[in-house]
């Protein structure tokens, strides 16, 4: 995978050059930055909320950390769980971690990685989410970091996967490995950004498909994307990733859509 290496380096490489050129502002409050400081000022960067428990990725209530099952979920029976996750079929992902709620800052900070393609910022988003699971054993034993994959024609206008970059600044602050190219995207979604929850699931029912099952079978595994919302995406992916017989899946992303 020599070529997207070579991209994100040129796309750094170009950031760098641009900063040294025209001072950057910080992306929350819009001050200027110290050459030391990169897309947010110290400020900024310290006050952003951090949660520190899991959540059910369906309800969105906190759970107990030695918990590893939603009660509330569980307490309302088959059919509320019908109602969340579709089909019927148990939570396929336990337990979520996020950095904070989709609030103005983490909204800008994700965007401006994303779409103003601030790679550093990414890992440092990424590296952020992986040291608040330093005392998570459900997580930190996990045995890979799966992020969730783009179609192939998206990943060429963007340049790069922003899951990718986000695994791999977890995967710097906890050595939990990152696999790639196990899971792969095979219909190419729609933005989900204006659809309902029933748009949304339709939008990606059968959309992934895993390549390789030998190396996700008896595994526990973590999806990683940017922000969570419904939770529909991550359980499609997780629907995939139990079918090829993956032990345990929980998911992490920067932010939690809470409404
Ligand atoms: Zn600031
Ligand atoms: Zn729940």
């Amino acid at each position: 995978m020599l070529l997207p290496k070579l991209l994100h380096s040129l796309l750094e490489l170009k950031d760098d050059l641009l900063d040294f050129v025209y001072p950057q502002h910080c992306a929350i409050c819009k001050k200027y930055l110290r050459r030391e400081e990169k897309d947010v000022c110290e400020v900024c960067w310290n006050s952003l909320e951090t949660l520190t428990d899991p959540f059910c990725p369906y309800c969105k209530s906190f759970i107990e950390e030695a918990d590893t099952e939603c009660s509330f979920c569980k307490s309302r029976g088959k059919i509320s769980i019908e109602n969340h996750t579709k089909g019927g079929e148990d939570h396929k992902i336990l337990i979520v971690r996020s950095l904070g709620r989709f609030d103005e800052y983490y909204k800008e900070l994700i965007h401006r990685f994303k779409y103003g393609k601030k790679i550093p910022l990414g890992k440092r988003l990424g590296q952020r989410l992986g040291e608040t699971i330093d005392d998570d054993s459900i997580f930190l034993k996990s045995d890979f970091l799966i992020p969730v994959p783009l179609h192939k024609s998206r990943y060429r206008e963007r340049g790069f996967n922003q899951s990718d970059i986000l695994a791999e600044g977890i995967s710097k602050a906890t050595g939990l490995s990152v696999l790639k190219s196990v899971l792969k995207r095979k219909k190419n979604t729609k933005d989900q950004t204006n659809l309902s929850r029933e748009q949304r699931e339709e939008n990606v029912r059968d959309a992934f498909v895993v390549s390789c099952p030998k190396m996700i079978k008896g595994k526990k595994v973590i999806l990683v994307d940017d922000v969570i919302t419904t939770g529909v995406t991550l359980s499609e992916c997780a629907r995939m990733l139990k079918q090829a017989g993956a032990e345990k899946i929980l998911g992490m992303t920067i932010a939690v859509v809470t409404d």
